[in-house]
């Protein structure tokens, strides 16, 4: 499949979108999914990217191939992994304000590098623990 080709978004993506948005109170907020192969550059962890704008309540998610093509346990923790980077996107724009306005170099690579990390740590251990409690919604 040529990588410039759009891929279709599985049906049960958009339907456990919308499951997840709800869960997390993003229901204002437009987000866009769609599906890449991942860049052969990029690290073959990584299964979905999250872009959100807060002033904007809009975000742009997209996950790599072939990982969310069916409804797995790991497909759907991704899905609300990348939700709550959104549900924290206004956080981490404080955190970037911080960063750009208000912290010193070469601080401020120092305090993102450990925002993100912990961030990252937080999200990974939410969205497992969110898993169940979103399964047994309607
Ligand atoms: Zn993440």
């Amino acid at each position: 499949m040529s990588k410039k080709k759009p891929t279709k978004i599985p049906k049960w993506l958009k339907q456990y979108r919308k499951k997840v948005k709800t869960a997390l109170g993003l229901d204002a907020w437009e987000v866009n999914f769609t599906v890449d192969h991942l860049d052969p550059n990029d690290d073959a962890q990584v299964l979905g990217t999250c872009n959100a704008n807060p002033g904007y309540l809009s975000a742009e998610v997209v996950f790599h191939l072939p990982h969310v093509l069916e409804p797995t346990v790991d497909a759907k923790v991704t899905v609300i992994h990348e939700l709550l980077h959104v549900a924290l996107a206004r956080t981490k724009r404080v955190t970037q304000n911080w960063r750009d306005d208000g912290i010193k170099k070469p601080f401020d690579k120092i305090f993102s590098y450990h925002y993100e990390d912990a961030e990252e740590e937080t999200i990974v251990r939410l969205s497992r623990a969110l898993l169940p409690l979103i399964e047994r919604m309607p």
